[in-house]
């Protein structure tokens, strides 16, 4: 949609916010950030509109949006979102993991909610106004960082159904603590039986906001059922494993093949792509197929599955303990982080925070 307008030049007004966080109000707050609960001092907005293209990219105080009752996200629900982090190497520059992977899947998921595409330069360059003007945000304490929040929506004042002429990119940022800041501890996750997250042909492999509402009653069984998060199968058979509200699955068995779901309904996710290239790069072998919830429950009985994790930006590498079901049971609540799950865990965090060489070029300076 928007390629057949040249994009203006990336010049991002910046208008500071002049009630900023004191240093001290921001010291308090990274002192114990937890997730998603603060936010930085600014925000990036960019307008699109189908006659001006890409226009007014601006960085400008973070605070509430204004929209019109009638803006067509709120009955349709066209919206995408983005979710990466900017890290602090121990020399104090920032970086973040492939952005370039999180500005095509952008486009990706635009294309598929009919919203236009924001260009990759665009995406990149709104990260790095955001992190310089809250450059002093981006935690240094271990484990920790910024997380940052790109998402899109259609704001068009206009009830008729159709792709929204008038669209709005945000970032946003909020700094996270250690998200496992008493060790890493294998959850325990519910086999939804009643719910799909997505259908075939329906909006799995976009990221938007309809497939997270989709996932909240499953979310809230699997609390009521004493788990922590919920897994999805095929909405097509029920059989196949897909992936969890917000992350991906990966098996490991015990002859050190990697197998993960491969499905047009689930999110490809940029962490699980760069742990199985690191999982590659050890010279094990990586499997992207359909695996049945009969292959995990029989493989984990036999000793042939020894280790089970999820995956996503957020939560890097979660050991999977126990998957229960109303039915039956596979592995156990009190079972312990697998070896390997562990030490790709380390490996990716440790390029992620700048600690070991960056072999595949997946980093990105923002503060230069
Ligand atoms: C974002 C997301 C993931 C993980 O993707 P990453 O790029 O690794 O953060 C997995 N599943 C769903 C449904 C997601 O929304």
């Amino acid at each position: 949609m928007t390629d057949l307008l040249a994009p203006r030049a990336l010049t991002f007004s910046v208008t500071k916010n002049l009630a900023a966080r004191s240093p001290q109000e921001r010291d308090e707050i990274l002192a114990n950030p937890g997730f998603g609960k603060f936010f930085t001092d600014h925000m990036v907005d960019i307008c699109w509109s189908e006659q001006g293209g890409w226009h007014r990219p601006r960085v400008q105080p973070y605070g509430p949006i204004s929209l019109d009752p009638a803006a067509a996200v709120l009955h349709y629900g066209q919206e995408i979102f983005e979710g990466m982090k900017a890290y602090r190497h121990a020399d104090g520059s920032i970086w973040t993991f492939r952005p370039e992977a999180n500005a095509a899947r952008m486009q990706r998921s635009a294309r598929r909610l009919a919203l236009p595409e924001l260009p990759t330069d665009y995406f990149i360059e709104s990260i790095k106004q955001l992190v310089a003007v809250d450059a002093d945000w981006v935690p240094m304490a271990d484990g920790t960082c910024l997380y940052l929040r790109p998402f899109m929506f259609a704001k068009e004042a206009f009830l008729g159904v159709r792709p929204a002429h008038k669209v709005a990119y945000y970032v946003i940022a909020s700094p996270a603590g250690s998200y496992f800041s008493g060790g890493v501890a294998p959850v325990s996750i519910w086999l939804s039986a009643e719910y799909s997250r997505a259908a075939h042909g329906g909006t799995g492999a976009a990221k938007t906001g309809g497939n997270y509402a989709a996932s909240l009653l499953a979310q809230q069984e699997a609390y009521d059922n004493g788990c922590d998060q919920v897994l999805f199968l095929d909405s097509r058979e029920g059989k196949y494993v897909e992936e969890l509200g917000g992350m991906n699955v990966v098996l490991v068995y015990k002859d050190g093949t990697l197998v993960t779901p491969d499905s047009k309904s689930i999110l490809e996710g940029i962490t699980r792509d760069s742990i199985l290239q690191l999982a590659e790069d050890r010279g094990h072998k990586v499997e992207r197929r359909n695996v049945s919830i009969d292959e995990w429950r029989e493989g984990q009985a036999s000793g042939d599955i020894v280790e089970a994790f999820a995956c996503g930006t957020a939560a890097v590498i979660t050991p999977i303990g126990l998957v229960k079901s109303n039915d039956f049971e596979i592995g156990s609540a009190d079972a312990v982080a697998g070896e390997l799950t562990m030490s790709l865990r380390q490996e990716l965090t440790d390029i992620q925070y700048g600690r070991i060489e960056d072999r595949h070029g997946w980093l990105t300076r923002l503060d230069a």
